[in-house]
């Protein structure tokens, strides 16, 4: 996945170009810019790249579902339901706003289960938020089913999943808000990044003045402007979006790479009588990040993934036991623990955590083992990485 591991030419040149100008702010100081406008560009590139309206550069992916959520009005108190398997940044976007994350239970795509969804609506719930995790997709159109029916909003995180499809559109642009991350170590980086896109205007508007004190960006004399609500900083700076300027060129040519590796090792590993891949739902194209599969059990999953690890294939992950990814381990999230005291609306309304069912998720995610797909891999290391997997899961009927 990670793009990092092919910085060349262009990514320097870009760089180069903006400390040649001397403006690494992304707005303003017209006439010392020499006409460079990074964020600018990446955002025109990445509206016609995922074939949506409007793009909004921020400093994280984190930053994009906080700001994504800002400039749709969700606030204190609504009810946000989201994945049982993701990131961190989930809950914490979530919460950033004075929102509650209702943790849903995930199914064999390794994202929201539709059904478990529904029976999560409440009347304070605002927003669907499906987590595409390891370059494939939750089920978007039954998804987006249940959005209309309830009148919902569906935003969905595509920051593992930049260059997948559903039902021939750009994963990210099927909802009414789609965010990325460029952090260090997604398919395409910035160094740190991140992006909303959408074909509403009005949350175009909202996220480009939320995401900037709420400066309204009216006129271009800065300080002059007026701030129509609260804003936060959430700015990309012009030397992080200049890395992006030139990865966003090189997405397809890595999409093919990773496709490529995925279809080798693929083939070897469809012979196993005992393994299972995800399931991709009808209409969705992975961005193929990564090789995901299901072990008979449990227990057999992870002894699979120990013995991965000690005949030397690297960055295969036993989610299970993440704490990053897995809400098992989220010991922050479940004992409510902030730095500060948490509102006490938020206290009142969260969930609690040490209570609830997720058994369905566990099942699944308990015999999950995802493969990192690696950019820099040659023919002979993936042929010699497939054969080996294979070998070795073979052992674990
Ligand atoms: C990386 C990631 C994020 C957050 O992105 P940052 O740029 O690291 O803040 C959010 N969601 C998912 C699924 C991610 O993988």
């Amino acid at each position: 996945m990670p793009g990092f591991e092919l910085f060349g030419e262009k990514e320097k040149s870009q760089v180069q170009d903006v400390l040649d100008s001397g403006v690494l702010m992304r707005y303003g100081f017209d006439g010392m810019r020499n006409n460079h406008w990074k964020a600018f560009e990446l955002e025109v590139a990445l509206t016609k790249r995922m074939e949506s309206k409007y793009a909004q550069l921020v400093s994280s992916g984190t930053a994009a579902l906080t700001v994504a959520l800002a400039s749709a009005g969700i606030g204190a108190g609504d009810e946000v339901i989201m994945p049982t398997f993701t990131f961190v940044a989930s809950f914490e976007s979530i919460l950033a706003i004075g929102a509650i994350p209702i943790l849903v239970d995930v199914d064999d795509t390794l994202t929201l289960d539709p059904v478990a969804v529904e029976n999560a609506i409440t009347d304070k719930t605002k927003v669907v938020m499906p987590v595409h995790m390891c370059g494939s997709m939750a089920d978007l159109s039954a998804l987006k089913a249940i959005c209309d029916k309830h009148d919902l909003l569906l935003l969905e995180d595509a920051c593992q999943a930049i260059g997948g499809s559903f039902e021939g559109k750009p994963l990210g642009s099927y909802g009414d808000l789609g965010c990325f991350s460029f952090d260090y170590v997604k398919t395409i980086t910035c160094g740190e990044g991140g992006a909303l896109i959408t074909n509403n205007e009005a949350y175009k508007t909202n996220a480009d003045h939320y995401s900037d004190h709420g400066h309204d960006h009216v006129g271009n004399n800065r300080g002059t402007e007026t701030h129509p609500f609260l804003g936060y900083n959430f700015r990309i700076s012009e030397l992080n979006a200049a890395v992006g300027c030139a990865q966003i060129e090189r997405l397809d040519d890595f999409l093919d790479i990773q496709q490529k590796h995925y279809g080798v090792i693929r083939k070897e590993l469809e012979t196993l009588p005992n393994i299972e891949f995800r399931r991709v739902p009808n209409g969705g194209v992975e961005n193929y990040s990564f090789i995901s599969f299901f072990l008979p059990s449990t227990a057999i999953a992870k002894k699979a993934h120990t013995a991965l690890g000690e005949a030397g294939i690297d960055a295969c992950f036993y989610w299970f036991d993440n704490n990053w990814h897995y809400y098992k381990k989220w010991e922050h999230l479940i004992q409510k623990k902030s730095l500060g005291k948490l509102p006490q609306e938020v206290l009142n309304q969260l969930p609690d955590y040490t209570k609830t069912d997720f058994s369905k998720s566990d099942a699944w995610i308990g015999r999950t083992i995802s493969c990192l797909i690696k950019l820099s891999w040659t023919d002979e290391q993936v042929a010699e990485r497939a054969a080996t997997m294979k070998e070795v899961l073979a052992r674990f009927a």
